[in-house]
């Protein structure tokens, strides 16, 4: 019995790898010194990222692998010749609070196979939350992967217990999700996304006006308010399963951040399977180009870069994988610097390759009270080779004719591509699928 629980979380965890969605920041506080299981951060205390960026605090397990569904690019999908398993609710349930008590999670990250029908699958999802939170008093951060066409009443629910929810738009194009995945129904997708949005925004203003009533009256007791995903909700959007262009990504990307206020659109390189369908291609993407659109993700949504903008830096709709998107943009519009650490506005402080948002922020404050050499900007750790032609400091003018040089480019590729990777992965924006054991040394 232990051996076979054992056997089904090292399948059910193998094959949640496949989903990037996974991270707990941005929820709400909650103690369980106030009586319960389990404590979240507002800030994020509640995840830990592994050396490719990619949280592993979580228990991530699929309830199962077998799939009524026959998406192209799944592994679990109802033709693949894979091993299958199932979880009841109540092991997932036992093994969330047994590997929380012991210190390897801080939450769980819940998805599914299609079993039966979406309702019966969402149901039972829902059912492991509410058993957490209304049986177990668990106060630790839950991410259910949300089934597009379940009853909006199991939705409500499953949003009244998790922190975040998702639900994979898959590919970046309808046709594509049409011809790869005839089963999902693209439109039910963005109708359950619009819903998550309303009762998300809902939720926040009930929270705000409870919170304004309890400062009216002085404090006291808590206020109370519905709760609804305080963590929002993501995506993710698989890439190089179809034939879609970074440009068509990021642009569908960025309506999905307008349209639904999503909290991440998260990007997986597809990864060839086995038996796969002759229309899929044969060999997995470069992981450096799903690198490269986390980089233009950043970009669009903390450096005011509009996705044409970002892919100006590129050529024929594909982002240059050889340098980063801000730096090729900047290769591109060489007119527009060198900018003047002193004087420029934040703006195009964010549009210098090699300056932060952070380190932008720490300029703009301290340049306040004294001029900045490019010593100050190297005490706050800034890559001087990057940033040296495209700015001026009180002691640093880039060469005459420097940003004009054909081979500035050269100049500045990464002399060591693999630290760059190591270090926009350490910043969270590198989603691999790599699942770390869960189970090593465990006795399950
Ligand atoms: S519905 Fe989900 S699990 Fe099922 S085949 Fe499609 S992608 Fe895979």
């Amino acid at each position: 019995m232990v051996m076979e629980l054992r056997e089904k979380l090292e399948i059910l965890a193998d094959a949640a790898k496949y989903d990037a969605s996974c991270a707990s920041s941005g929820t709400e506080k909650r103690d369980s010194r106030d009586g319960g299981l389990g404590s979240t951060e507002g800030m994020g205390i509640c995840h830990a990222y592994a050396p490719d960026g990619r949280c592993i605090s979580l228990l991530k397990v699929l309830l199962t692998n077998a799939c009524v569904f026959d998406c192209a690019y799944c592994i679990n999908r109802a033709s693949s010749n894979v091993r299958r398993a199932r979880f009841s609710v109540r092991e997932i349930v036992g093994l969330t609070l047994d590997f929380y008590r012991r210190n390897y999670i801080e939450g769980l990250f819940l998805s599914s196979g299609i079993i039966r029908s979406p309702d019966y699958t969402m149901e039972q999802i829902v059912r492991v939350a509410r058993e957490l939170r209304e049986v177990h008093g668990f106060k630790g951060y839950i991410h259910l992967k949300t089934i597009p066409d379940a009853s909006p009443e199991l939705l409500a629910e499953a949003g009244r217990h998790a922190d975040r929810l998702s639900i994979n738009v898959e590919l970046p194009r309808a046709e594509s999700l049409k011809a790869l995945a005839p089963e999902k129904d693209g439109r039910a997708i963005r109708v359950a996304m619009a819903g998550l949005r309303m009762r998300i925004e809902e939720a926040r203003e009930a929270q705000g006006e409870a919170a304004r009533v309890k400062v009216a009256m002085g404090g006291g007791r808590r206020a109370v308010a519905p709760r609804f995903a305080p963590a929002g909700q993501s995506t993710q959007m698989i890439v190089g399963a179809d034939a879609s262009t970074d440009a068509v990504i990021l642009d569908t990307s960025s309506a999905l951040y307008g349209s639904y206020r999503l909290k991440r659109v998260y990007f997986s390189a597809y990864s060839p399977i086995p038996d796969a369908s002759a229309v899929l291609p044969p060999v997995a993407p470069p992981l450096v180009r799903e690198h490269r659109l986390y980089q233009a993700d950043w970009l669009l949504r903390f450096y005011g870069f509009s996705a044409p903008e970002v892919m100006a830096g590129g050529e024929g709709g594909m982002l240059d994988l050889e340098v980063d998107p801000k730096l090729a943009w900047a290769l591109k519009h060489r007119a527009a610097f060198p900018v003047d650490v002193n004087r420029a506005e934040r703006e195009m402080l964010l549009r210098v390759p090699g300056l932060g948002a952070k380190t932008v922020d720490r300029i703009v404050a301290a340049r306040r009270v004294r001029s900045f050499r490019m010593a100050d900007l190297a005490r706050l750790r800034v890559n001087l080779r990057k940033v040296a032609p495209f700015v001026t400091a009180v002691d640093h003018h880039p060469r005459a004719g420097l940003l004009d040089r054909a081979d500035l480019r050269a100049l500045l590729l990464p002399r060591d591509g693999l630290a760059e990777r190591a270090g926009v992965a350490a910043a969270g924006m590198l989603a691999r699928p790599v699942q770390l054991p869960l189970f090593g040394g465990a006795h399950v």
